[in-house]
C-alpha cells in the first residue's frame, strides 16, 4: 500500500474508533413533560433579591422551614442581576444605622474580596452627607455566590426560574400556584414574604397597590473600556452622555483615577430608560431591548469621536435595572414628611438613611437632603398590606409616597425591611399567629438578636 492511502485509512479506523467510544447509540426518550410537584414550607419568599434574600435568610436562621422563589437565575436582584453593586447607606452621621444579616453579607462580600470599606466616619463640611462615598463597592458575582451559600447554609430551598401565577388561601395557611421552567407546583405555607419590588405577589392576592402616573427612570448598567483617555476631545462628547459615563471615567476632567470618584472600583456606564417596567416578562423584554438598543446607538456614536475610535464593551448587565413600579397600600403609608423629620414610630423596624432621591428623564435628579443628625425609620405597618393577614412586604414596594419612596427604596433600608420581615414571618409562623398582631418588642428583639439595628 502507497504511503498516503496507509495513513488515510490508518485516519479512518482511528476516526470510526473515537466515533463508536463517543457515539454509543440512541435510546428512545421520554417526551419532555412538565413536571408537578407540591411543597409545604413555613414561609414563602417571592423574589429572591436584595430585600428577599435577608427575609429568607431571617426567617431560615430564626428556625422556621423557607423556600425563596426568584423568576432570576441568581440570588441578588438589582444588587447583582441590575448591577448596583454598591450597596448603601448602612451608616449615617458618624455612626452605623443598619446592621444585621444584610450587613454580614455585604461586610463578607467585602473581606472575601480583599476589598475595603469606606471610611464611614467621614462627615463633610456642610450638612449634607455626600452619601455616595458610604456605599460598599461588592463584587457582584461574589456576593451571588455568598447568598446562595449562607442560604443553603441556613436550609432554604431555593427554587430559581419560578413565579407565582395565583394565590389563594388553604385551610392552613396559603395556597401558591407557581410556574417555572418545566416545572408546575403547589407550595402550601402560612406566611408569604412579598420582594419582587413591584408588590406583584401582594397584586395576586388582591391587596390594593399604589403607583404615580409618572416613574422613574430604569438603567441599564454597563463598562466601556478601549478609549484613549489622553486623546479625548472632552469637549467634542455631547453633554447628554456625561452624566452617563461619568462613572466609567471617560468623562470628567478631573477624573483621572477611579478612588477619586463614588465608591472606589465601581465605574460604570448606564443608559437611561425611559417607562422601565419589571412587572411582567412582556414589560421586563422591552425595558432590557430598549436598554441595549440605546447602548448600542451611544456606542456608535462615541465611536465617532476622537479618542474613543475602539471603544469597546467589557460587561453589560443582563437586566434594566427598574427604579420604581407599585408599591402596597400598607397599614401604614410612610410620607415625605415622615421621612425627612426622622419620625420615630412605636414599631419601627429599620433605619433608613438617603437623600429623597427621584430621577427624571432630561432633567436633574431632584434630591432633598436629610439635616444634620436626621434619620428615617420604617414602621412594621408599612410592610403589611391594609386588611391583609399573613401577608408582608419587603423592598421597594414598601407602603410609602413617592417622594419617600425615592429615598426608603436603596439597597440597606431594603436589607432592613428583609430582615424585618423575615423575623416578624417566623415569630407569627412560631405562635400561630398574623404578623400585625405579634408583641413588636418580640419582633424587635428577634432582628436585634440576629445583629440588626432597632430606631429607638
Ligand atoms: C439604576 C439604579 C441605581 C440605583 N442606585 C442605588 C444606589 O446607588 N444605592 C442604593 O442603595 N440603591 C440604589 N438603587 C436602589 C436599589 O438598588 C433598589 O431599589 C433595591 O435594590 C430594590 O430591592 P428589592 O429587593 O426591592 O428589589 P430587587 O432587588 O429588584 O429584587 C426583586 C427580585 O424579585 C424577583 N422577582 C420579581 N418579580 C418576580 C416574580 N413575579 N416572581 C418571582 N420573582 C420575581 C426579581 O427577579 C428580583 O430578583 C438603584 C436602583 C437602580 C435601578
Amino acid at each position: 500500500m502507497e504511503r498516503r492511502s496507509l495513513i488515510k485509512s490508518l485516519g479512518a479506523f482511528s476516526l470510526g474508533a473515537w466515533h463508536s467510544a463517543l457515539d454509543q447509540g440512541e435510546k428512545l426518550a421520554d417526551p419532555y413533560v412538565v413536571k408537578h410537584t407540591k411543597l409545604d414550607t413555613d414561609v414563602l419568599v417571592v423574589g429572591g433579591g436584595t430585600a428577599g434574600t435577608i427575609a429568607a435568610l431571617q426567617a431560615g436562621r430564626a428556625g422556621v422551614r423557607t423556600i425563596i422563589i426568584e423568576a432570576g437565575s441568581q440570588l441578588g436582584g438589582t444588587t447583582t442581576t441590575g448591577g448596583v453593586v454598591f450597596p448603601g447607606i448602612f451608616h449615617a452621621w458618624g455612626k452605623q444605622i443598619i446592621g444585621g444579616i444584610g450587613w454580614e453579607l455585604v461586610t463578607d462580600c467585602v473581606n472575601e474580596d480583599g476589598g475595603e470599606l469606606p471610611n464611614f466616619s467621614i462627615i463633610p463640611n456642610n450638612t449634607t452627607i455626600r452619601h455616595w462615598q458610604h456605599q460598599v463597592s461588592v463584587n457582584g458575582a461574589l456576593y451571588t455566590l455568598l447568598a446562595e451559600e449562607k442560604c443553603t447554609d441556613a436550609g432554604i430551598q431555593i427554587r430559581y426560574y419560578e413565579t407565582p401565577t395565583q394565590i389563594t388561601t388553604s385551610d392552613t395557611g396559603w395556597l401558591v400556584t407557581t410556574v417555572g421552567k418545566g416545572i408546575e407546583a403547589e407550595i402550601t405555607c402560612k406566611q408569604i414574604i412579598d420582594c419582587t419590588g413591584n408588590a406583584s405577589a401582594a397584586s395576586l392576592v388582591g391587596y390594593k397597590l399604589l403607583r404615580d402616573i409618572d416613574t422613574q427612570p430604569g438603567s441599564l448598567i454597563f463598562r466601556i473600556g478601549g478609549y484613549e483617555y489622553d486623546a479625548l476631545d472632552l469637549n467634542q462628547i455631547p453633554k447628554k452622555y456625561h452624566g452617563m459615563l461619568r462613572q466609567n471615567q471617560i468623562i470628567s476632567g478631573k477624573v483621572t483615577n477611579p478612588e477619586g470618584i463614588f465608591p472606589a472600583n465601581v465605574p460604570y456606564g448606564y443608559v437611561y430608560v425611559p417607562g422601565a417596567d419589571s412587572t411582567n416578562a412582556e414589560l421586563h423584554s422591552q425595558a432590557n431591548m430598549q436598554g441595549r438598543s440605546n447602548l448600542l446607538k451611544l456606542l456608535r456614536d462615541l465611536r465617532t469621536h476622537p479618542g474613543c475610535e475602539k471603544t469597546r464593551i467589557l460587561d453589560l448587565k443582563t437586566e434594566t435595572a427598574v427604579r420604581e413600579t407599585y408599591r402596597i397600600d400598607g397599614e401604614y403609608k410612610v410620607t415625605h414628611q415622615d421621612y425627612v423629620e426622622g419620625r420615630v414610630f412605636e414599631d419601627s423596624i429599620s433605619h433608613s438613611f438617603y437623600p429623597i432621591d427621584l430621577h427624571r428623564e432630561g432633567k436633574s435628579i431632584y434630591q432633598e437632603f436629610l439635616k444634620e443628625d436626621v434619620v428615617a425609620c420604617i414602621p412594621l405597618r408599612a410592610l403589611i398590606p391594609r386588611d391583609s393577614a399573613n401577608f408582608l412586604v419587603a423592598g421597594r414596594c414598601v407602603s410609602s409616597d413617592r417622594l419617600a419612596n425615592s429615598a426608603l427604596r436603596v439597597q440597606a433600608s431594603c436589607m432592613g425591611m428583609g430582615q424585618a420581615a423575615g423575623a416578624a414571618a417566623a415569630l407569627a409562623c412560631i405562635k400561630g399567629v398574623t404578623p400585625g398582631t405579634l408583641p413588636i418588642s418580640e419582633v424587635q428583639d428577634l432582628i436585634e438578636a440576629h445583629g440588626g439595628i432597632i430606631p429607638r
